[in-house]
């Protein structure tokens, strides 16, 4: 019978990986703390018309990537292509929008049926951070502030930021209008997909990566000279903020997203390091979402997702020790030896050490293998002689040390010495 296999698209996380994933997550929980932001949680599956109505019908995602199905009592279920549409959904359904302001973040699997390539898989994570209920550029700016935090505590540096302004709905109208009247008499000239958005999203045509595309684009038109006022003093409120905080960007005027919601601000953080799939968080404003979602008042929101697994690809690209190891492996050369091994691993772990403690029997050679494979820094050696003489035998394994003898009381202080040192 053939194995069966994961599905396409959808990865395992490997015990080596996994210690990264935690390193991303633990640096998110702490920071979305940090700047006051709190976490919710939704279900995987929502009813498929909360991302219709949101996400808009044109778009890729509900168009062509959504997990859709009908479930037994003749429902249209979907599987979160994204966490933005819930996070209102759920604020909306708790009355957290009621006269209150929130700052709230989530972190889990999304699912897009998407073409599988490095960067870009079927299932993924995400991990976002929302603020409804205020409607100036400082609460863009401190979203901005709080991914540069996140760069900086993983440390990776090679993301750069670009933002840009879409304006209100009116102006998004107008504008469509003078770039699908520059767009359709080229139409011949564009790549396939451009051609089909000519029809149904014309804005994403900017943000096509295609050379012939990117050619007939150089003399388009652009959003920024179709700006409401508004939307221009808010988008200069938030460079003024980010020079002001010493954050580095580029205004790049093709800049959209696409997902229908957004206007006014949106925002992309690129990595060079990545390939084609550069884009490690992004994000914007949408302040009429949670109207569309059936709010009786507008609520003005803006937030960003980033991408974990671009995150771990830097983190795993960079020089960084793999976290996954252990400190101390303790061997046990002799059955005579065991219950004070045993006794030693624990003392260890109460001083917070992380100890493996080998199994199985085995002689020193083959145990004293594993616990370089363990990644440890040292093996504590318990054996005949140690356990006569009430002592145990420390050899550090990573750095070029003598081993030493130690009365097994005193191994617990030892060790700590020795980690310190
Ligand atoms: P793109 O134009 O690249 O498809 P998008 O507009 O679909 O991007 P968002 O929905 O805003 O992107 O997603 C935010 C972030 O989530 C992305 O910048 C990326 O880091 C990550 N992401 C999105 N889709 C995928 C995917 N299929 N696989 C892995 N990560 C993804
Ligand atoms: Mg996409």
């Amino acid at each position: 019978m053939a194995a069966i296999q994961a599905i396409r698209g959808m990865n395992d996380v490997l015990p080596d990986q996994a210690a990264y994933w935690q390193r991303v997550e633990s640096v998110l929980v702490e920071l979305f703390g940090l700047y006051g932001y709190r976490e919710v949680r939704f279900p995987v599956l929502e009813k498929t018309e909360l991302f219709a109505r949101s996400i808009g019908a044109d778009t890729d995602i509900v168009a062509k990537e959504m997990y859709t199905f009908i479930d037994r009592n003749g429902d249209s279920l979907t599987l979160r292509p994204e966490g933005t549409a819930s996070c209102a959904r759920l604020g909306l359904q708790h009355g957290l929008f009621h006269n209150q302001q929130q700052r709230l973040w989530y972190l889990g699997p999304m699912f897009r049926h998407e073409r599988p390539q490095r960067g870009r898989y079927r299932q993924f994570h995400q991990a976002g951070a929302e603020a409804f209920g205020w409607d100036g550029p400082d609460i863009d700016a401190e979203l901005i502030a709080l991914t540069a935090r996140i760069w900086r505590s993983l440390g990776i540096t090679a993301a750069s930021l670009q933002v840009n302004s879409l304006g209100d709905a009116a102006a998004r109208r107008a504008y469509r209008e003078r770039l699908l009247a520059y767009l359709s008499p080229l139409r011949g000239e564009l790549d396939a997909d451009s051609q089909r958005r000519l029809d149904t999203n014309p804005l994403r045509i900017l943000d096509s990566k295609h050379p012939a595309t990117q050619a007939v684009l150089v003399d388009a038109p652009l959003l920024r000279d179709h700006l409401d006022q508004d939307s221009v003093r808010h988008f200069e409120g938030l460079c003024g903020y980010l020079d002001e905080a010493g954050i580095p960007y580029e205004i790049n005027p093709r800049l959209v997203r696409g997902l229908d919601y957004y206007s006014r601000s949106v925002f992309e953080w690129v990595s060079g390091e990545l390939g084609s799939q550069g884009t490690v968080c992004a994000g914007g404003r949408y302040d009429t979402l949670v109207e569309q979602l059936g709010g009786r008042h507008p609520v003005p929101a803006v937030g960003f997702a980033l991408g974990l697994e671009r995150l771990v690809e830097l983190l795993t690209l960079g020089d960084n020790e793999n976290p996954s190891g252990v400190d101390v492996y303790v061997v046990v050369l002799d059955e005579a030896a065991r219950l004070a091994a045993t006794q030693s691993a624990e003392q260890l772990r109460d001083r917070g050490l992380r100890v493996q403690q080998h199994c199985g029997g085995g002689g020193a050679k083959s145990q004293l293998k594993r616990a370089d494979r363990s990644g440890a820094q040292v093996a504590v050696v318990l054996g005949e002689e140690e356990i006569s003489a009430g002592r145990a035998t420390v050899k550090p394994l990573r750095r070029d040390a003598p081993q030493f003898s130690v009365g097994q009381e005193k191994l617990a202080a030892a060790l700590a010495k020795f980690f310190e040192s």
